[in-house]
């Protein structure tokens, strides 16, 4: 039956825009401050509207990850990482919270890069990367990454630039390794502005509540943002391919940040679409057992 609506007869209705086509960074050279940290490209309406579809997209998400998880349990490889990276105060914990906290956390395996132990430093800076990719049917989370070697490793210099610039190279050389063996890497840059990142330093200092997120070098640090974005933009032009591409989600707005991260995850997930493994004994002949049993 024909349906009768407001739009015009010849109208179909919209395609749900693809925030993993949305957000994908560009390829050639990227400019980060041709992307506002404040700005919500696709979000369904405003705050309200924004939290009302990312809670309505939750059964979704679990449902998806626990597929992918019963997959792992029945042998299956496939994998996915998301990898978090951004300022301080950009989100990586929170959207950690908030993302994962609406799937089965048995599936999920974060880790969170911090300064190289050193043992650590004995290897190569891929090295603890690698062993932190996770087994076959699982959700990683990367807070921070591979990509700090070319980030605070850069803007202080804790190499030569003859070493970190070899890196870029080597990190895709790395991320087809793994695409190849069955994960799907989603890299997201949580895009924040520098006054934003006063306003979350400042509320780390008044709310007795969240003092023990405030870092006194994150200060330091702050005075570095030039060199970092002019990192990241490095980072994100030489290392985002077609099997590892990067999005940049404007982080500003927190509830758009958990919003759009969520969307790329489930996404992904629909992409793969995992499946239930069938089991691999005799139904019939297990159901006549247990009755009997
Ligand atoms: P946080 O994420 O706030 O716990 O801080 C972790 C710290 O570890 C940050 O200051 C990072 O810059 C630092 N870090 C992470 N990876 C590396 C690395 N490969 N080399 C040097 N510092 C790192
Ligand atoms: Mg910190």
């Amino acid at each position: 039956m024909a349906k009768k609506g407001k739009q015009g007869k010849d109208s179909k209705p919209a395609e749900p825009v693809r925030m993993t086509d949305l957000l994908r960074a560009p390829t050639g050279p990227i400019d980060l401050s041709a992307f506002d940290p404040r700005g919500t490209p696709g979000a369904p309406g405003d705050r309200a509207t924004t939290e009302a579809q990312f809670a309505a997209t939750a059964p979704a998400l679990a449902e998806l990850q626990g597929r992918l998880y019963a997959e792992g349990v029945g042998g299956g490889s496939r994998r996915i990482v998301l990898l978090l990276q951004g300022m301080d105060t950009s989100g990586k914990d929170g959207t950690t919270a908030h993302v994962v906290g609406q799937v089965n956390p048995q599936g999920v395996a974060i880790t969170s890069f911090k300064a190289p132990s050193r043992a650590e430093l004995r290897h190569d800076f891929l090295w603890r990367i690698r062993r932190a990719v996770p087994k076959g049917g699982s959700l990683g989370i990367f807070n921070r990454s591979q990509y700090e070697d070319v980030l605070v490793v850069r803007v202080h210099s804790l190499v030569p630039e003859s070493e970190w610039s070899t890196r870029y190279d080597r990190i895709n050389t790395f991320e087809r390794e793994i695409t190849d063996d069955n994960t799907r890497l989603i890299k997201v840059f949580l895009h924040i502005s520098k006054e934003e990142q006063k306003q979350r330093l400042l509320a780390r200092l008044d709310d007795p509540t969240k003092r023990w997120k405030y870092n006194p070098r994150d200060v330091d640090e702050r005075g570095f943002w030039d060199q970092y974005q002019q990192a990241y933009q490095d980072a994100i032009t030489k290392c985002s391919t077609d099997v590892a591409p990067w999005y940049i989600v404007p982080s500003d707005r927190k509830w758009y940040r958990n919003w759009a991260v969520g969307q790329l995850l489930l996404e992904t997930l629909q992409d793969l679409s995992p499946q239930y493994p069938p089991g691999d004994f005799d139904v019939t002949a297990e159901r006549r057992r247990v009755e009997a049993s």
